[in-house]
């Protein structure tokens, strides 16, 4: 599996074009993420995007902070973005932008169009402007403030700076056309008045620029020559290129819409997974069943995985709603090769080894996975009891049945072949312990005169060790719980998304460190807990992806 080999699309062909004429020298992108939440796997599309191009055609990839919300932005938000954009494999060009590192660009600007007769200050309420706004079928109508003097918007414009004016109460909007047949158009606020403390700025400012005002400019002074957004910006594209064509700025951007990502059983909106944390629904941001890059390096999916899903799913601008299935084949794809194999026994049986013999029973030394012998081996120490899992032993087995039942028999991976002979019932009737009798003549050998055809795993007792083990589902039982009308999106929460069972594993893995991977052979990829997993005091592992079961029934 190769991340490297880009795929064709349509952005690139625009790029390509772009460099074979000469329009540009190079590419510089950027990826600009609002720190109001956690980042999502439809922003890993994002980044992937952006950065891969960047990589792939030598050029730059800016990290921009959109910081023009302050109510909603923090620190942590900040810092956990860029944590996830370096963890994904990525290293932004020079230092972490921000888009409050131009508010006094962007303030100068604002005073160059209202210069030019382009923008005013509006005294308007909110639900007035709405009212003069008009709707799709519906041209709008010309504010009554709309005919200002320059003279009278400079001066009102440098006051709402100063702070002479409440919250609310005056805009500044762009002087565009109010009859355009694009919302967008009709003379947007580019300037609201808000006091609020922001992350970087402070109490400096108490005027803020809007998104689609500050995003073009921000671009621009960054020389970036694409600017990568999702669809839900082309109807912003007008606004997007009238602001960069009438101030003195010089460079023009192009900006350029794909569609957004979205994954069945999940939902893509930061309002929404923000929404799970605060209700106490999730185990917060990094919870292992979130679509978060936090959430999805905590349950063990790798960088390459997720890089490589990206590629595979493609850019381009029709619906991209994917199966949960192609993430899991990238992830599995990528810890197949690279995931160390043990055993481990999730809902444990106990079998008693009838005939174990002390210093006759002998161990083998198994390798850690079968196509790398350079992953190392380990002993796979045999001892007079020892663990299987539950579902390997069947008292009704269906036809064709391979695993233990009474009077069957199976192969103890890496181990001998061992008979059922009798199943211990406690007074309910379950069945609580099986007797087995070894056939020492299978260490590493068939037996003779019969085929054993069924391989399970298990532990020795004495030598396992006990481990949490957390087993994921989907969070929702729906694939898209987020696109049903009269339904709230949590209707939709799956109450068995997570299951936490005590089992054994290998004592090769006591010092394993947080977020170690491996495969629990049948079982699945399971990584190490990231923050609860302790080496050698407290093991965790939560189940990354399950297996496809090949080599056992
Ligand atoms: P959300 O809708 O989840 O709140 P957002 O678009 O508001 O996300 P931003 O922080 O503004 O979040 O996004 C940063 C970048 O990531 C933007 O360029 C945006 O277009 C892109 N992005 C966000 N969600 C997706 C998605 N589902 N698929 C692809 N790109 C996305
Ligand atoms: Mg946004």
């Amino acid at each position: 599996m190769s991340d490297t080999t880009p795929i064709q699309h349509f952005i690139r062909t625009i790029i390509d074009a772009d460099l074979a004429s000469g329009k540009h020298m190079g590419v510089a992108t950027r990826f600009p993420p609002e720190p109001n939440g956690y980042l999502h796997v439809g922003h890993a599309k994002s980044i992937c995007l952006n950065f891969g191009l960047a990589r792939d055609y030598r050029g730059t990839c800016n990290l921009r902070f959109d910081d023009t919300n302050p109510e909603k932005e923090s620190e942590e938000y900040a810092l956990s973005i860029q944590e996830d954009v370096r963890w994904l494999g990525f290293e932004w060009n020079g230092s972490v932008r921000w888009a409050s590192d131009y508010f006094q660009a962007l303030y100068d600007y604002a005073e160059e169009l209202i210069r030019q007769g382009k923008a005013f200050v509006c005294d308007l309420t909110p639900e007035a402007m709405r009212e003069y706004r008009g709707t799709l079928t519906e041209k709008g109508r010309n504010s009554p403030y709309r005919d200002r003097t320059v003279e009278e918007n400079l001066d009102l414009f440098r006051r709402m700076k100063a702070g002479e004016f409440p919250d609310g109460s005056k805009t500044l909007r762009a002087k565009i056309d109010m009859a355009s047949p694009n919302i967008n158009m009709r003379d947007p606020v580019i300037y609201r008045i808000k006091r609020a403390h922001h992350i970087r700025t402070g109490d400096q400012w108490c005027i803020y620029p809007m998104y689609d005002y500050t995003h073009c400019i921000s671009d621009a002074l960054e020389n970036i020559t694409h600017s990568l957004c999702t669809l839900e910006f082309e109807d912003h594209r007008p606004l997007y290129d009238w602001v960069l064509d009438n101030i003195t700025i010089g460079c023009h951007p192009q900006q350029i819409e794909f569609s957004r990502l979205e994954l069945h059983y999940t939902v893509t909106s930061k309002r929404k997974l923000l929404q799970l944390v605060t209700q106490g629904l999730v185990a917060g941001w990094d919870d292992p069943r979130m679509p978060t890059i936090h959430g999805m390096r905590r349950r063990g999916y790798t960088p390459e995985g997720i890089r490589e899903f990206a590629r595979r799913i493609g850019i381009s601008k029709s619906v991209n709603i994917i199966d949960m299935a192609i993430l899991e084949g990238a992830i599995r794809e990528d810890l197949e090769a690279k995931a160390p194999r043990i055993m481990a026994v999730l809902r444990p049986l106990k079998v008693v080894l009838t005939n174990y013999e002390e210093g006759v029973t002998a161990s083998r030394s198994a390798g850690f996975h079968s196509h790398h012998p350079e992953f190392g081996e380990r002993d796979v120490p045999i001892g007079p009891e020892i663990w299987i899992e539950q579902d390997d032993f069947s008292e009704t087995p269906p036809a064709g049945w391979q695993r233990l039942t009474v009077g069957g028999e199976a192969r103890l991976r890496y181990s001998y072949v061992i008979k059922c002979d009798e199943a211990i019932k406690n007074a309910e009737g379950d069945v609580v312990e099986l007797r087995c009798s070894i056939d020492h003549e299978t260490l590493g050998k068939n037996p003779v005169g019969r085929k054993v055809k069924g391989v399970i795993h298990w532990l020795s007792a004495k030598h396992a060790l006990p481990a949490e083990i957390r087993l994921y589902d989907r969070l929702f039982t729906d694939p898209e719980p987020d696109g049903h009308k009269d339904r709230d999106f949590l209707e939709f929460l799956n109450p068995e998304s997570l299951e936490t069972v005590q089992g054994w594993v290998e004592s090769a893995v006591k010092d394993a460190a947080p977020e170690t991977r491996y495969q629990f052979e049948r079982m699945g990829y399971f990584c190490a807990d990231r923050f609860e997993h302790t080496p050698g005091e407290k093991l965790v592992f939560n189940r990354t992806v399950g297996l496809k079961d090949t080599w056992a029934k």
